[in-house]
């Protein structure tokens, strides 16, 4: 504002010299003041554009009237023009403000300390208005481009100002809507109760403060439809902090609540199955105790754990075993009612909260009935797919009082269904506890004993019950635990398969057996061979033929030297695939032994299909033979079936000479038990080799 430019534009000397005198005396301001007297030379002039404010006498030489504002004005839009004019023609001059021009001064004021001061004031309000367009349309563009609806209303509650969006939200222009009543244009409801709620604006202009997130509103369109909205209103002021209005910012509300929606179904759900997760059952379990315990009603968790899941999951690939868990969801969730909870614990578990039981037998026939429902054929991706489930019960209150203790006791019971050979279901216990707390015990030192070498093969005969020869060795499998001493192997082998360790223990077993027997080779003993007992899991678990031909190998072993024992559940889980192995073992010279023959499902068709080389009675029925009553009617049904097969008979758990008398009498090959000799160390049973079995024992 320093230094402004001044040009007067006059051609009368006198007036244009009062003018220059009252610009250069002025008290607070330095004005450059430059005169010319015809428009042309004005216009010259204005073209090197460092004009600031022009003095402009509308009748010049070359131009007269308003057409010598005009055309200065045109040329120089920016400048503040003031016009010179006498009280004759001041009508003009007021037609050029009018046009446009800033002020005017009159003739007699030309002296004046007046007229700087006006001078400024114009070439200030000149600014000013620029600086406000400028504003303006900053306002106006960031207005129209934000994404949030903006409505403003004045001091009285009427709308003056909606933003594109607030225009598409509400239905209504901002022209249509200006002076309208607030809540003619805005109407919200809330979400919950579709009540109208108050008008924002009118608390916020009574009470002059802002009104901060209002949650849970609809804004309901001129369409009649609800969007869900988030609002803040806040007061405006004049510069004497009256209040002039309000402004409403809101906005669409729909995606963050479906997105809000989205993510806590997902904090809460199974990613594959989308059943409960073990967050949102252990709030489920919770708030059904606390209604339980209100009407004095009991209610019951189910702990499901699929029993040969892995198996299918490991050898037909996760994508199939991803769909057979969706089937399986679908069917627990068939067998239960809308108001029961079922969950996904992860992997292959489960978790059934059945809340409404009376009594704990009701649990039981859910179970049952879930047993059942399971047990039927799973068709998954053109696949025929089995599997079972074993389920462990626990009631509330009788077995904990709180949702943790309840699935850890569910958990415990489940165990026990597995043990008891799986597909069946088992209540909980308290003495389970006891049982959970030694299992745990055992398979944290089941992981170190392999490192620690701390396991050992006993050796047991198989004796030729004609002659007396020692046909074969059974590798049994010893823990020597450090503090418990030797531990058989009931005592962890169902352990090491439920934690998967049996396959390394497996490999362990296998290699120090085909060892121990080519150093009885080698050492020039009487020929034997070798019988390794293979569970489930290891003769399926990938590798478990490559292995078996690394061991061969490895120890120049004669395959019909090695005999693998499975049972007849290993061989019946997976048919397909478990013959295509057996083929493959067959195919090499290996031979294979069905142990605890009778005890499993005794499906006789698979004997023949799988070219078996020896069925092991199982002890229960060779115990029973020999007695009073016993005809061994089983016993000798076997010995039977294995000759017209051509398989060796193996009578297991020898231990009485009437029971050795009836095998001799109804011609079985060969037996195995404490009556010839209990398993026994290696070194052991290099001396039972050299000395044989003791004739005495044979008559
Ligand atoms: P199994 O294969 O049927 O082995 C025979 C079991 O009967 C052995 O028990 C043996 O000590 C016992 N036994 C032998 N003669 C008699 C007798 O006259 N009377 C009685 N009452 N029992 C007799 P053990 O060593 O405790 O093994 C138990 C089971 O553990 C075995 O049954 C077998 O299924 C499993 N097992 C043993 N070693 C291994 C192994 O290395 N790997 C796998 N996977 N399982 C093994
Ligand atoms: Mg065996
Ligand atoms: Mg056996």
């Amino acid at each position: 504002m320093k230094n402004s430019r001044v040009l007067i534009v006059t051609n009368d000397v006198d007036a244009g010299a009062e003018l220059e005198q009252a610009l250069l005396h002025a008290r607070d301001h330095f004005f450059r003041v430059e005169r010319c007297n015809t428009l042309l030379a004005a216009l010259e002039r204005l073209k090197q554009g460092d004009v600031d404010v022009v003095l402009l006498d509308l009748f010049l030489p070359d131009s007269s009237g308003l057409a010598t504002y005009e055309v200065v004005a045109k040329l120089v839009p920016s400048a503040p023009i003031m016009t010179l004019s006498t009280s004759e023609n001041e009508d003009l001059a007021i037609s050029s403000v009018q046009q446009g021009a800033q002020a005017y001064l009159l003739r007699q004021n030309f002296a004046r300390s007046l007229v700087p001061q006006s001078v400024i004031s114009s070439l200030l309000r000149k600014r000013l208005e620029e600086a406000l367009f400028i504003e303006k349309q900053r306002s106006q563009i960031a207005l129209s481009e934000i994404v949030d609806g903006v409505i403003s209303a004045d001091a009285l509650g009427n709308v003056n100002f909606l933003n594109a969006t607030a225009e598409r939200m509400t239905g209504w222009s901002s022209e249509e809507a200006r002076g309208r009543r607030f809540s003619d244009v805005f109407h919200i409801v809330d979400r919950v109760t579709g009540e109208v709620t108050p008008n924002p604006i009118a608390t916020v202009l009574q009470e002059d403060k802002p009104v901060a997130v209002r949650p849970q509103s609809n804004l309901v369109g001129r369409d009649g439809v609800g969007i869900p909205i988030e609002d803040t209103v806040t007061p405006i002021h004049d510069k004497y902090g009256r209040i002039a209005g309000a402004v409403m910012v809101f906005h669409d509300v729909t995606v963050t609540q479906a997105m809000m929606k989205k993510i806590s179904h997902q904090a809460n759900h199974d990613y594959l199955t989308d059943l409960p997760n073990r967050l949102l059952l252990n709030d489920r379990i919770s708030h059904s105790i606390k209604i339980a315990t209100r009407r004095n009603t009991q209610l019951a968790l189910l702990f499901l754990d699929l029993d040969n899941f892995k198996l299918i999951n490991d050898s037909m690939g996760h994508a199939i075993g991803d769909k057979l868990l969706q089937s399986v969801a679908k069917k627990l969730v068939d067998c239960v009612r809308s108001s029961d909870t079922v969950s996904r614990q992860g992997g292959d578990e489960f978790v059934i909260l059945l809340a409404e039981d009376k009594h704990a037998e009701d649990a039981a026939i859910t179970a049952e009935k879930i047993l059942i429902a399971l047990a039927a054929p799973h068709y998954v991706a053109g696949h025929k797919l089995h599997v079972t489930t074993s389920i462990g019960i626990s009631v509330f209150p009788v077995d904990g009082d709180d949702a943790d203790t309840l699935i850890k006791n569910a958990d415990t019971a489940m165990y026990l269904a597995k043990k008891m050979g799986r597909n069946n279901y088992q209540f909980y216990k308290s003495e389970m506890n006891t049982r959970a707390v030694e299992r745990q015990f055992i398979e944290a030192h089941l992981r170190s004993a392999l490192e620690r070498e701390e396991f050992v093969l006993y050796y047991q005969p198989i004796v030729d019950l004609k002659s007396g020869a020692i046909l074969a060795a059974e590798a049994l499998i010893r823990w020597a635990h450090p503090d418990r001493g030797l531990m058989l192997p009931d005592q962890f082998i169902s352990i090491a398969e439920e934690s998967g360790l049996i396959v390394p223990i497996g490999q362990w077993v296998l290699r120090h057996a085909c060892r121990q027997v080519k150093a009885w080779i080698d050492a020039g003993l009487p020929s034997i061979s070798i019988s390794v007992n293979v569970s489930a899991l290891e003769f399926r678990s990938t590798g478990f033929y490559e292995n078996v031909c690394a061991m061969l190998h490895e120890f120049q072993l004669k395959p019909e030297l090695l005999e693998l024992e499975l049972t007849e559940t290993a061989l019946l889980r997976d048919t397909d695939a478990s013959a295509q192995l057996l083929r493959a073992l067959k195919l090499i010279g290996i031979h294979l032994a069905i142990d605890d023959f009778g005890t499993g499902y005794s499906s006789l068709s698979y004997l023949k299909q799988f070219s078996i080389d020896s069925l092991k009675i199982d002890q229960s029925f060779v115990q029973d033979v020999g007695g009073i009553d016993n005809e061994g009617i089983i016993v000798n049904a076997v010995i039977g079936m294995g000759r017209s097969l051509q398989q060796r008979v193996v009578a297991e758990g020898v231990e009485l000479q009437g029971q050795l008398a009836f095998l001799n009498k109804h011609d079985c090959e060969a037996g195995q038990g404490y009556y010839f000799s209990p398993p026994l160390a290696a070194d052991q049973f290099t001396k039972l080799l050299q000395t044989g079995i003791s004739q005495t024992l044979l008559n």
